[in-house]
């Protein structure tokens, strides 16, 4: 199955992708995650993009596309991939139309996490992650024992750049501009299923996974 995860930042994404991804063995592939590797390793695709990313803009479609594209093509995607975070505009979405005709893998779900502004800004400013175990904190939902440091490890926690206040103002309105239009283009093929993405990780997995055990019961 091929499903495009979609939400606006602080929807839970990442969080759902992952479980998707271990319980029924889809492939994930983040854009953020993609740009934020680049980052760390120094690529040139990485110096493109870490400008935009830190204040919240998105990357340009051409550096985006070409990035997805490649990780799509690997042989791990073949039985199918859930994209977590593209595409994000309509040009992108037009592009991955070619994309996904040519390599004959039309995308069979988009998951659409619903969550209102308050909760998004909450989650997503009040994030704060481990740079040594990745272990993920939120100041406000759920803290570490110790203020500041990762109960795992005594480490230092870290605050993403793109996740300060006003990092994550230009990215909702980024959302709002270009992405949450875009979803109508899905809406149109009839595959978008929204799902209530405002309760904690149990509930918000409980709709998903029963939505694809649906979905593959009827294949
Ligand atoms: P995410 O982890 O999905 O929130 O992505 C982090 C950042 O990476 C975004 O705020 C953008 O700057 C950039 N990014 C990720 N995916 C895309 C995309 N499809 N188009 C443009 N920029 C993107």
């Amino acid at each position: 199955m091929n499903i495009l995860i979609m939400g606006a930042p602080g929807s839970g994404k990442g969080t759902m992708s992952r479980l998707i991804s271990e319980n029924f063995g889809i492939t994930h592939v983040s854009s953020g995650d993609l740009f934020r590797q680049n980052i760390k390793d120094d690529t040139p695709i990485g110096n493109q993009a870490r400008e935009f990313i830190e204040q919240g803009l998105l990357v340009p479609d051409d550096i985006t596309i070409e990035i997805v594209k490649e990780r799509i093509l690997e042989f791990d995607c073949e039985q199918g991939f859930l994209l977590d975070g593209f595409p994000r505009t309509s040009f992108q979405a037009h592009a991955f139309e070619r994309i996904e005709k040519q390599i004959n893998r039309p995308i069979d779900l988009v998951i659409n996490l619903v969550v209102d502004r308050e909760l998004l800004v909450k989650r997503i400013t009040g994030r704060r992650m481990c740079p040594v175990c990745s272990s993920i904190y939120n100041i406000f939902l759920s803290p570490p024992k110790v203020k500041g440091v990762c109960d795992k490890d005594g480490r230092t926690l870290l605050q993403r750049p793109d996740d300060t206040l006003e990092a994550l103002s230009v990215r909702l309105e980024q959302y709002d501009t270009h992405t949450q239009p875009m979803l109508e283009y899905y809406r149109e093929r009839g595959i978008v299923k929204d799902i209530d993405g405002s309760g904690g990780v149990e509930p918000v997995w409980k709709q998903i996974k029963e939505l694809m055990e649906r979905l593959n019961a009827q294949e």
